[in-house]
C-alpha cells in the first residue's frame, strides 16, 4: 500500500476482453495537487484506465480507493465518482455549440441543476466571480458572450478545461488536450495546465513528446505498456530507459 496520504490509488487493477488483458495488474498512485503525465503506445491501456478510474467499466480484480481510502470507487457509479470531483475531457471537445462560452461554463457548474434553471434561474454572486475567475485563467474572458461553435479547436479545448473547473474537478483527466493544435495552441495548453498544477491534480494523457517535456519539468510520468506500469520518473530518465525505447521504437 501507498504511503499515505494520495488522492488516488490503484492497486492490482485487471480489466480483461474477450480473455484479453487491457490492464494487467496496474499500480498507480497519486498525490493531491500533482500534474502527471501517463504516456504508452497505442494499445497500452490508457483510455481504459481513465474508463476504470471515471467507472465507465469495471476491473475483473483490484481495488481503486480515492481520498487516502475514505471512497472505495469499485463500489459507485459513474454518476457518484463525478459528483466526488473527478471530471474527464475525452480528446474531441464536447462542448454545446449552440450555447455562449459563458454558458457552457454555467452549465457545468457543481450543482448545476439542469439546463433551465442553470440559464434562467439565478446564479449567485460567487458563481458569477467564479465563472469569470475561469473565463481568465481559460483566456477565453473576450469570447464570453460567443457561441461555443464557432470557436478555433484550441478554443475549444480550453473551454473544456474550463467546464472541469467549474465542475469544482478536484482530479482533471486530460485526454490528448493537445490533439489537432498549432504548435502556438499546444503551448499555450501546457502554460494552461502549468497553471493549474498545485491547485488541482490532473492526469493527461499524450502522445507529443515536446508537449509532455513542456508539462512535466522534473515532475513524475507514467509509461504504460501492454496494461501495466513500464516505468515512472522525470521525463529525461524515462526517455532514456531501454524498456521504453524497446517499446516505443520496437528494438
Ligand atoms: P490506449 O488508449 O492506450 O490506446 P486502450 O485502453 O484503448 O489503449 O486499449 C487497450 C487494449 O484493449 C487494446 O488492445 C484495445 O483493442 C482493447 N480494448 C479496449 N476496449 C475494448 C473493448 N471494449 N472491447 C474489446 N477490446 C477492447
Amino acid at each position: 500500500m501507498h504511503q499515505k496520504p494520495f488522492l488516488l490509488a490503484a492497486e492490482g487493477l485487471t480489466r480483461s476482453f474477450d480473455g484479453f488483458k487491457a490492464i494487467n495488474d496496474l499500480n498507480f498512485y497519486l498525490d493531491e495537487g500533482e500534474l502527471r503525465t501517463v504516456i504508452g503506445p497505442n494499445g497500452a491501456g490508457k483510455t481504459t484506465f481513465l474508463d476504470l478510474i471515471t467507472g465507465r467499466t469495471k476491473p475483473d480484480v483490484g481495488s481503486l480507493k480515492w481520498d487516502d481510502a475514505k471512497y472505495d470507487l469499485l463500489k459507485m457509479n459513474e454518476y457518484e465518482i463525478y459528483r466526488l470531483g473527478i471530471g474527464r475531457k475525452f480528446q474531441t471537445p464536447t462542448v454545446y455549440n449552440d450555447h455562449t462560452v459563458t454558458e457552457n461554463l454555467i452549465l457545468s457548474l457543481a450543482g448545476s441543476r439542469g439546463i433551465w434553471h442553470s440559464l434562467f434561474g439565478k446564479i449567485t454572486s460567487e458563481q458569477k466571480d467564479r465563472i469569470a475567475e475561469i473565463l481568465t485563467t481559460i483566456k477565453l474572458a473576450d469570447s464570453a458572450h460567443r457561441k461555443a461553435g464557432i470557436l478555433a479547436h484550441g478554443q475549444k479545448q480550453w473551454l473544456e478545461i474550463g467546464m472541469l473547473l467549474a465542475q469544482e474537478a478536484r482530479l482533471l483527466l486530460v485526454d490528448e488536450p493537445a490533439a489537432g493544435m498549432t504548435d502556438e495552441e499546444t503551448y499555450r495548453t501546457g502554460e494552461l495546465l502549468l497553471s493549474l498544477a498545485g491547485k488541482h491534480t490532473i492526469v493527461v494523457i499524450e502522445h507529443d513528446m515536446t508537449f509532455v517535456r513542456q508539462i512535466s519539468q522534473g515532475r513524475k510520468v507514467t509509461v504504460l505498456h501492454q496494461g501495466h506500469v513500464l516505468c515512472e520518473g522525470p521525463v529525461d530518465e524515462v526517455q532514456s530507459d531501454e524498456r521504453v525505447i524497446e517499446v516505443y521504437l520496437g528494438r
